[in-house]
């Protein structure tokens, strides 16, 4: 599944997904958690009793806030989430 996590607002859509498939089956040991800087993600168990990995509460409708000095306006490299997630289960909107 598709899970979406973010919202819309006059500036823009700042969603990030995270295909849990991809969690429950994890292959680097659930890297993402330790390669945010925020710390914004974090495991859970779903409805299905899955180990999947979510974005906070509260980091939900302040993306573009708190993903900014991941992605500075000029000269943006990789980001640390989607680096550490080698089968590619994160996408960011923006
Ligand atoms: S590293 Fe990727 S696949 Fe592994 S738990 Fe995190 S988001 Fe899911
Ligand atoms: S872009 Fe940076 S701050 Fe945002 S989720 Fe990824 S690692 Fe964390």
């Amino acid at each position: 599944m598709i899970a979406n996590y973010g919202y819309k607002d006059g500036s823009g859509e700042y969603y990030i997904s995270i295909d849990t498939d991809q969690c429950i089956t994890c292959p680097v040991g659930r890297a993402c958690l330790g390669a945010c800087p925020k710390g914004m993600f974090e495991s859970m168990v779903d409805d299905y009793d899955d180990e999947v990995v979510h974005v906070k509460e509260q980091f939900r409708r302040s993306l573009a806030y708190d993903c900014a000095e991941c992605k500075p306006s000029t000269g943006r490299g990789p980001l640390p989430c989607a680096s550490a997630c080698t089968p590619g289960a994160i996408g960011h909107s923006w």
